[in-house]
């Protein structure tokens, strides 16, 4: 074949985009390696006999004249046992071993290293040598952590009768483990199989979304709930809370698998996310998150191209593990930086920009990213789920800019942070008048059956006293709370309890950092309590001033506190109090009523 020496000369060199001549025979979209060091680039533009080429590693050393050579294939991943627990760059580079290796830095030309092939794992083979497998047919099974039983899936595409299959045993993934006969060949398939990364891998029909991602943060679950494979943006603007948030989703929400993409914000952040995630605990299970989640991480010093390529890397994994049936989230933080590299790409293309310098595929991008996401039936019958979480970062928290504004558009949640919030140390610093969450009425039926029939109704209830208390600050502010009526005073006073007892969740107290639905549920309902009753007293005349009872007030401010997530009979009995001081309170005053 024509294909097998291809090559290709450079004659420009422009940061991480290299031109070359004598291209013809290439593809678009091709994996290629770069001059002598083999760099690792990927065609992008293809006219004529030249190719523009982004490269995937540090391009300094290059010369004018040096061979591009090609390798037949776009670029894919591995995809087999091994990724859960690792921290890949944004081309599936394994750097805690590329580390072992360099200390430190990747070195040049190291190629396209990604699982470890020397590893064995204790393979299940659940097919016998005469059956017929279609697409996404699973072939055998790999313990992968204790956590995720690992199947082994037979390729998008790929039909055929086995025609081998190896005893269950111990194989590295680079083994054949069975043979599968189809209408063009025999094919053998080993533990892994390759996926390029740009393309979305084929289900059989999305599904609708009807259930929540569980959080345990009680601004998400109760006020603007995330659905199994939504989309969802985090924007706000340096230090709201962005990387919080996203670890306390990847730390607590019921996801099966994580896949977070770490776009360091600052040149020390990811390696925080490096150190942190490794320690930290799945709740569920007591051992550590990692073995439910892959890192794929850049650095600052890594080359642009590589993390233009991550979240592409990022997304094909999860869909990799929804095809076994999982429910996986998917975290990127931010893709502001990510845009940040397409922009520069597109730099030095001298594409025109539009807004901002961005490209005018910044949109489309972002589209293709967030319409990854998504509740479906897989090729092989079983259902999976791919959430979607995006932190973005606007530039001074402005965020009438383009990345911003794009997202906007694909995803269903909003989760706006707020900087006035964060300043007063109101965390999560969610606002939650400028948030929205379009699950809702998705999700209804499904915390009718799960939670209460009325939690829904009850959370309208609490947001709109709290958009009613939004347009009465503006009063105060003018005029002072004094001058107000009692009944708009109890609502001040309400959305402070809303604000302060519910809304604020404190991700560093142990009791607080997740609290179950049934928790946050009776929480609601010990404020509606409150407001139901204390409404009724001001309907009769009582004053705010003995309506606002202290003692009552320290309580539910506490309740998050002083109940446990496991007992939850303290809320009970809080509630009980507020009915029986407050129909005490209303004896009296209908006793006066009547004097
Ligand atoms: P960003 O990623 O938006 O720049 P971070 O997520 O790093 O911001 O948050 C900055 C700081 O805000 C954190 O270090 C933490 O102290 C505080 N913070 C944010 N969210 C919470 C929370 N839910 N509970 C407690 N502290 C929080
Ligand atoms: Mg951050």
């Amino acid at each position: 074949m024509e294909g097998r020496n291809k090559k290709g000369y450079i004659c420009g060199i422009n940061g991480p985009v290299v031109v070359a001549e004598k291209m013809t025979g290439f593809g678009m979209r091709e994996m290629v390696m770069v001059g002598e060091k083999k760099l690792i680039g990927e065609i992008i533009i293809l006219e004529g006999d030249n190719a523009t080429i982004q490269v995937y590693e540090e391009t300094a050393g290059l010369k004018v004249g040096e061979e591009i050579t090609a390798t037949g294939r776009p670029l894919s991943l591995k995809l087999g046992p091994g990724i859960l627990g690792n921290i890949f760059d944004g081309i599936q580079r394994p750097l805690l071993r590329i580390d072992e290796i360099s200390q430190g830095f990747i070195p040049e030309g190291i190629g396209l290293i990604t699982l470890d092939s020397d590893k064995l794992w204790d393979v299940e083979v659940t097919v016998e040598e005469g059956q017929y497998l279609k697409a996404g047919s699973v072939y055998a099974v790999v313990q992968e952590t204790p956590l995720i039983k690992h199947k082994l899936m037979l390729p998008p595409g790929m039909e055929g009768t086995v025609t081998k299959a190896l005893p269950s045993g111990s194989y590295n993934i680079e083994t054949k483990i069975i043979a599968i006969k189809h209408s063009y060949g025999t094919e053998e398939l080993k533990l892994y199989q390759m996926w390029p990364v740009r393309v979305p891998r084929p289900v059989r029909c999305r599904k609708s979304i009807e259930i929540p991602l569980i959080t345990g943060q009680r601004i998400l679950d109760t006020f603007f709930p995330i659905a199994k494979g939504g989309t969802v943006a985090i924007p706000g603007g340096f230090g709201t809370g962005k990387t919080m948030t996203q670890h306390q989703l990847a730390k607590w929400s019921d996801a099966d698998v994580i896949v977070y993409i770490g776009c360091g914000e600052r040149g020390n952040e990811m390696t925080e996310v490096l150190e942190d995630f490794p320690k930290l605990v799945d709740p569920k299970t007591g051992l550590p998150l990692m073995k439910r989640t892959v890192l794929i991480a850049n650095t600052s010093n890594m080359p642009v191209a590589a993390r233009e390529a991550s979240i592409y890397t990022g997304i094909t994994i999860a869909e990799y593990y929804r095809d076994m049936g999982l429910h996986v989230a998917i975290m990127a933080d931010s893709t502001s930086r990510w845009a940040e590299a397409l922009r520069e790409i597109s730099g030095r293309l001298e594409e025109m920009p539009a807004e901002e310098g961005y490209p005018a595929y910044l949109s489309s991008r972002l589209a293709e990213f967030y319409e990854r996401a998504g509740y479906v039936e897989n090729l092989n019958g079983t259902d999976g789920s791919i959430t979607v979480i995006g932190a973005v970062s606007p530039a001074g928290g402005d965020f009438s800019e383009p990345v911003t504004q794009n997202t906007k558009r694909f995803v269903s949640a909003f989760l706006s942070l707020d900087r006035k919030l964060a300043y007063s140390r109101h965390y999560p610093a969610i606002n939650w008048l400028s948030s929205y969450s379009g699950y809702i009425p998705l999700l209804k039926e499904w915390y009718e059956e799960n939670v209460a029939k009325d939690m829904i109704p009850s959370r309208n209830k609490m947001m709109k006293i709290l958009s009613e208390e939004s347009k009465l600050q503006e009063i105060v502010k003018l005029v002072g709370e004094d001058v107000l009526p009692d009944d708009q005073r109890l609502i001040l006073e309400t959305a402070k309890l809303i604000k302060v007892a519910f809304l604020q969740q404190n991700a560093y107290h142990a009791e607080d950092t997740y609290v179950p639905l049934n928790k946050q549920y009776k929480m609601l309902k010990v404020i509606e309590k409150f407001y139901d009753l204390a409404y009724k007293n001001i309907k009769i005349g009582a004053p705010i001033s003995k309506v606002k009872d202290k003692s009552i007030f320290e309580e539910i401010n506490k309740m998050k506190y002083n109940v446990s997530n496991t007992d939850l009979s303290k809320l009970d009995e809080l509630e009980n109090r507020i009915e029986s001081f407050y129909e005490g309170l209303y004896k009296n005053y209908e006793q006066e009523g009547l004097l």
